[in-house]
């Protein structure tokens, strides 16, 4: 059967005009990423994933932290900063390197003497690598906010009958370079880390899900909740990720920031059960290995979601919302 193709009318003309004209502009569209650089928000380095932020953007992290700090108050929890680094040996300890050899951030340095500070420089002058002579240091980059805790809490000998609760807050590195901006190398954690008793780190674990809901919905962010696994390295890794899915050890808040299909992690609801336990030989009240958990804050996505839902001009966001960030000003 043979088709006739007649000449497109004027109507159909200026429909597929409108239709190319749709492509184009999905082609060339900006990118949520583009349009953060361009309202200032957050400013690029060069490198992906690796940014500046504005005082604005600042403003609003400093907001949403404080909302935690208020969230947690009746958490009776030991304040404790640590700079994005930790000890090596430490690192070495926590398995990380188990399971996610290919985030880990390690510090080098220049440990020669004269001979090698001239090669270096030469290498530096010709293009060539320069980093012969750069040693591992004694120091890592943190991956979460809450690793550098437990061997310090580990240290103090038996928990006391309640457990501890430790809230920490630190940049936290992950060679994960992406144009996604909800996906950072480096990017601030806040947690609440929860040590003692089975029945206590599940029991904290379902109300900071309540709470971190509640938070968001503060916020007046879109979310759900979600059951998620870890990105386990190699071939493995399926495996161990599926376990942790299956004795459903990791919840996340889940809010559309790149794309609706494939929704962000902001925040995330861990139960390590007794792995830092085990290997910090730390004991509750009662000589069992203690057992640990954590609610982790991913301050960046917070933030680029409420830029993403309310839009990049703060003074425009919803009363409500402002006053909850930053209280009637
Ligand atoms: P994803 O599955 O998206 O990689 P994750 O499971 O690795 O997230 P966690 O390890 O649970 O995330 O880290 C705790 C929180 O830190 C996350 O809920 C998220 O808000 C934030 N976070 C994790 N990775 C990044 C990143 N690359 N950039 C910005 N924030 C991040
Ligand atoms: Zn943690
Ligand atoms: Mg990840």
């Amino acid at each position: 059967m043979s088709e006739t193709k007649l000449p497109l009318d004027d109507a159909q003309h200026a429909d597929s005009a409108r239709a190319l004209a749709d492509v184009l502009e999905r082609v060339s569209a900006r990118t949520f990423r583009d349009e953060l650089i361009d309202a200032g928000l957050l400013i690029p380095t060069g490198v992906d994933g690796l940014y500046g932020r504005s005082e604005v953007f600042e403003s609003v992290v400093e907001g949403i932290n404080q909302l935690v700090t208020r969230m947690g108050a009746d958490q009776n929890a030991e304040v404790m900063r640590f700079p994005p680094a930790m000890n090596r040996a430490d690192f070495e300890d926590s398995e990380y390197l188990k399971s996610f050899p290919n985030l880990a951030g390690t510090v080098h340095s220049f440990c020669g003497g004269d001979r090698e500070h001239h090669r270096l420089l030469k290498c530096l002058e010709d293009g060539e690598d320069w980093m012969g002579d750069q040693k591992p240091t004694r120091v890592v980059l943190t991956p979460a906010a809450c690793y550098p805790c437990y061997p310090v809490v580990a240290k103090r000998g038996p928990l006391p009958a309640e457990g501890r609760t430790v809230d920490v807050y630190s940049y936290c590195f992950r060679h994960e370079p992406s144009l996604d901006p909800a996906r950072m190398q480096m990017f601030r954690m806040r947690e609440y880390v929860r040590m003692g008793t089975p029945a206590q780190i599940v029991a904290f674990r379902q109300m900071w899900i309540e709470r971190g809901k509640q938070l968001v919905e503060t916020l007046a962010l879109p979310h759900w909740i979600d059951l998620a696994n870890d990105p386990f390295f190699g071939r493995g890794g399926k495996i161990v990720a599926d376990s942790q899915r299956a004795q459903e050890l990791k919840f996340e808040l889940l809010i559309p920031i790149e794309s609706e299909e494939k929704p962000t992690a902001c925040l995330s609801f861990n139960y390590h059960m007794d792995h830092f336990g085990e290997i910090w030989k730390f004991r509750t009240e009662d000589g069992e290995i203690a057992h640990t958990g954590c609610v982790g804050f991913g301050m960046e996505r917070t933030t680029l979601a409420m830029f993403r839902h309310h839009g990049l001009d703060v003074a425009q966001w919803p009363a409500s919302v402002r006053e909850a960030l930053w209280g009637a000003r």
